[in-house]
């Protein structure tokens, strides 16, 4: 993509009212446009980056045998009334029709996953399934100051899964948390694990993923000796305590956010609908139901909180945008103009995806916007490197700096 051609224009500062670090860096770098409090475009450059996360995390459900789907976001109020999520459920947002119908917008899918599973799982033989879906999420949350880590309108993968037991359940269970964990770091991040209660869903246990940042909005202490880590809302551990798993540490403290978790829901929505199965041996019961979630936009959020320096963004490669950003000094020579064309094209017939600077503007400004952008890899064209026979390879998460003659590049981008 040739960024003379790209529509959004990097911008000196972020909107006053935004106060969190993610989306003033994604802001200011074209990522994403602030709508409201809570509310965010993505632009090419943040879909680009959102569709590689929702990609990892679609292939790793899809490994342990989730089938994705794509479920209703405009939700009919009466399946919101039979489970009481209508009066019981704070964010929930609700609209008036003008044929004086309600809704609902979906929060979590738990009031629609349940009916649609109980139309197609009517026997034993139907069960284990699993099913995901990766899009819109609303609520309306009373504080939105976390940019994209916090909105009332954002990304979840969430999944479902029924079972015709607990300990079916639990094999399953235990096999998304090992996803959960391939899906955090991949995208570069170090998640913790956390046990907690499943607060409003339901009294049954569930694991928090968390990744330690100041932007989190929760607290938690964990053990640095081995894996332990406790929200500190829900139990009774506090910093300096010997670590309760291992004893030989103490528990320290830190702010962490939740990028995902999975809930026991037990029986609660199978009951509200009447969902059951038949058993082998004719009599019928309910299935036990897991859910499954992980904040994708948040994800998306933390990995910038996480992995970013005062001038800009470092994306992980996994996830970057593109491979490569080439920038071209010209100086007004069209020797070098045509010589970063050409490698632009060779990139290209290469499959490597690359933003091209060929805008006509200074170098410095060329080299703060791409910092500001954070591509992992940076191939300077000058009249420098054309003397020198090569290309400038610059990496934008360590600083270091090499020339690598241009038969070399396609090997070196590809590795
Ligand atoms: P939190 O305690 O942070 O409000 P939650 O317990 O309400 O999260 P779930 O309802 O289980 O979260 O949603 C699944 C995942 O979706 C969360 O782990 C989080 O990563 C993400 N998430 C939840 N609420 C938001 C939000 N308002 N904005 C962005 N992501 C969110
Ligand atoms: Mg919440």
């Amino acid at each position: 993509m040739r960024q003379s051609k790209l529509f959004t224009k990097t911008r000196k500062s972020a909107p006053k009212d935004e106060v969190a670090k993610n989306a003033q860096l994604l802001i200011r770098a074209g990522y994403i446009h602030k709508e409201m409090a809570g509310v965010y475009s993505y632009m090419p450059l943040g879909l680009r980056v959102l569709s590689r996360i929702e990609q990892i995390i679609r292939e790793e459900m899809n490994a342990v045998g989730g089938q994705e789907t794509q479920m209703a976001t405009l939700h009919p109020s009466e399946n919101w009334k039979q489970t009481g999520g209508w009066d019981g459920v704070d964010v929930l947002f609700k609209i008036n029709s003008r044929t004086e119908k309600e809704y609902a917008l979906g929060q979590s899918e738990e009031e629609i996953v349940t009916p649609i599973a109980k139309e197609y799982a009517s026997s034993y033989k139907d069960l284990p399934v699993a099913i995901y879906q990766i899009g819109q999420k609303y609520r309306d949350e009373l504080r939105a100051k976390s940019g994209i880590m916090r909105g009332r309108e954002f990304g979840m993968k969430d999944m479902y899964s029924f079972h015709e037991s607990q300990e079916d359940f639990e094999r399953f269970y235990n096999l998304v948390k090992e996803a959960y964990f391939k899906v955090f770091s991949r995208c570069g991040l170090n998640a913790k694990v956390t046990e907690a209660s499943g607060g409003a869903f339901s009294e049954k246990l569930s694991y928090e993923f968390m990744v330690l940042t100041d932007a989190g909005e929760d607290d938690i202490v964990y053990c640095d000796a081995c894996t332990h880590c406790a929200n500190v809302e829900v139990s009774k551990a506090k910093e300096g305590d010997t670590c309760p798993k291992c004893s030989k540490a103490q528990l320290k403290a830190a702010k962490a956010a939740e990028v995902g978790n999975v809930f026991d829901l037990g029986q609660k929505y199978p009951d509200a609908f009447d969902f059951t199965f038949k058993m082998s041996d004719g009599t019928e019961k309910k299935p036990v139901m897991g859910c499954y979630g992980i904040g994708t936009t948040r994800l998306m959020g933390t990995i910038v909180e996480v992995l970013s320096d005062d001038k800009g963004i470092v994306w992980p490669k996994s996830v970057a945008p593109f491979v490569a950003h080439l920038i071209s000094i010209t100086g007004g020579n069209a020797d070098i103009a045509a010589e970063a064309d050409r490698l632009y094209e060779l990139l290209r017939e290469n499959n490597i995806d690359v933003l091209y600077d060929d805008r006509d503007v200074r170098a410095g400004e060329k080299f703060n916007d791409a910092d500001l952008i954070g591509i992992p890899v940076r191939l300077v064209v000058s009249e420098k490197t054309m003397s020198q026979g090569g290309v400038e390879v610059v990496s934008r998460a360590m600083g270091t700096t090499g020339l690598i003659a241009e038969s070399g590049i396609i090997e070196h981008l590809v590795a």
